[in-house]
C-alpha cells in the first residue's frame, strides 16, 4: 500500500491546501495530512482545532487521514510506513527551503522521498497568514477557505481580537 504524508501548520487549512490534498490523494492509496506541532510556534488555532477543521473539509475524501505530530517528520513517516512527503510550491521562493528539507528528510530516512506539486495559479497568493489577515479586517473568507469552515475561522479571529483588546 502506498502512503504519503502532507505535513504543514494548516493554521487554518486553506483552499490552496485543499487543492493539494485532492490532487495528492489521487496518487496514493492513503494520504495522511499531518499538523506538525512546533512548540516555538503558537498559532491562532490549537493543533487539535486545526485537525478538526481539516477533517471537516476532507470528509468526502475516503483515503485521506488527518493526524497531528510533534515528532521529526522522518521518524513520523517511518512509523506510518510512508514513503513520500507531498509539498505544494507557490513560488520559486518556496523551492529553496523545501528542497533543503527534502534532502535532510531523505538523509535521515533513505526510504522517504518528496514530491512537489505546483500550486494552482489562482491559489499562488494564498496562505494561512493571508486568511488570518483577511479575517482580521472582516473581509469575507469565501474564496480563501472552504465554506464549511469560513464562519468558524472568522469567529476564532473575532475571539482573538476581543481577548487581545481586554
Ligand atoms: P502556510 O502557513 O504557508 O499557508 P503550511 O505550513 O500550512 O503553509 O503549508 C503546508 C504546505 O502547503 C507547504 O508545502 C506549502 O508550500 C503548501 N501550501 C501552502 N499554501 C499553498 C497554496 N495556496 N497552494 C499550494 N500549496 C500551498
Amino acid at each position: 500500500m502506498s502512503t504519503a504524508i502532507y505535513p504543514g501548520s494548516f493554521d487554518p487549512v486553506t483552499l490552496g491546501h485543499l487543492d493539494i490534498i485532492k490532487r495528492a490523494s489521487r496518487q496514493f492509496d492513503k494520504l495522511i495530512v499531518c499538523v506538525m506541532v512546533n512548540s516555538d510556534k503558537h498559532g491562532l488555532f490549537k493543533p487539535e482545532e486545526r485537525v478538526e477543521l481539516i477533517r471537516r473539509v476532507t470528509r468526502q475524501l475516503p483515503n485521506v487521514e488527518v493526524d497531528m505530530s510533534a515528532e521529526l517528520l522522518s521518524d513520523y513517516a517511518k512509523r506510518k510506513r510512508a514513503t513520500m512527503v507531498v509539498k505544494g510550491l507557490r513560488a520559486v521562493s518556496d523551492f529553496e527551503k523545501e528542497c533543503q528539507m527534502a534532502l535532510i528528510n531523505r538523509k535521515l530516512n533513505p526510504n522517504l522521498d518528496t514530491m512537489f506539486l505546483p500550486a494552482r495559479q489562482n491559489f499562488t497568493y494564498l496562505s494561512s497568514s493571508v486568511v488570518k489577515e483577511m479575517a482580521r479586517y472582516q473581509v469575507p473568507l469565501n474564496g480563501f477557505v472552504s465554506r464549511e469552515i469560513a464562519e468558524d475561522v472568522q469567529a476564532k479571529m473575532d475571539e482573538f481580537i476581543k481577548k487581545s483588546q481586554s
